[in-house]
């Protein structure tokens, strides 16, 4: 019964896959594109009118960084500043909380949501979260698969023409899935510091109300742009998959 039911969902979305015209595809990748572009244009109207209300506690995003990973019993981590604007990070082979200058000085309920985000991915890594295990896992298999893969389908495209072998193609499109396969595992992983962020935020007294309600919605739209990475790889792959098809 199972398999049955497995292997007609195997038949329905191979069908819908040797379906899937070029056109349509790239429409998807348009749309997917057009989404990004409102997700990235309102989050970055969220966070700068969140910049402008202070925190109720009038504390920095390092000195809040350094509170949450403390009271968490995380004593291994460093919080230090980087360069650029939203360039915040968690970086697990130093232990170190990477906060741009506007966040590590920032006195803003902005400032804050993004510095105990950060601190989220940290507490990730101390209790060994298993998504940011295999994420970090998936890191140099992404490097090298991302900068070849796009590569191989065109060439494995030129040389379905002349050979007939789509073998090239299909080793890219793989590669492309792992790609794929990493930006959907970043989606808990996003989703559970944020979580952690705004838990911490509410536990501890620093935020309530108004205020807390502005680091929801600024976190809330900082994991969409996350959401839109992984459908973007998903619809340039189905994008990658509906030239093959054609070629045939
Ligand atoms: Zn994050």
């Amino acid at each position: 019964m199972f398999l049955s039911i497995l292997q007609a969902s195997y038949e329905g979305q191979s069908q819908f896959l040797s379906n899937l015209t070029t056109s349509e595809a790239f429409l998807m990748v348009v749309i997917v594109g057009v989404a990004g572009f409102i997700v990235q244009a309102r989050l970055r109207s969220v966070v700068s009118k969140y910049s402008q209300v202070p925190m109720p506690a009038g504390l920095t995003g390092a000195e809040i960084a350094e509170k949450m990973l403390r009271y968490n019993g995380v004593n291994d981590v460093r919080v230090t500043h980087t360069g650029g604007y939203l360039t915040d990070h968690y970086d697990p082979r130093n232990k170190t909380v990477n906060l741009s200058d506007e966040v590590y000085h920032g006195r803003s309920i902005t400032a804050a949501a993004i510095a105990c985000h950060e601190c989220g991915h940290a507490l990730q890594h101390a209790k060994g979260y298993a998504p940011l295990k295999m994420r970090s896992a998936l890191v140099p298999l992404v490097q090298f698969s991302s900068t070849i893969s796009t590569w191989l389908v065109i060439i494995g495209l030129i040389m379905t023409a002349s050979s007939g072998s789509q073998m090239l193609c299909w080793i890219g499109v793989g590669m492309m899935c792992v790609s794929a396969l990493f930006s959907i595992i970043t989606l808990p992983v996003e989703y559970n510091a944020s979580d952690r962020a705004l838990a911490w935020l509410e536990q501890s007294g620093l935020l309530f109300g108004e205020e807390l309600q502005g680091a929801k919605i600024s976190l809330r739209w900082a994991a969409r742009t996350y959401l839109v990475a992984a459908l973007s790889a998903i619809a340039s792959i189905l994008y990658y998959i509906s030239l093959i098809n054609r070629r045939r």
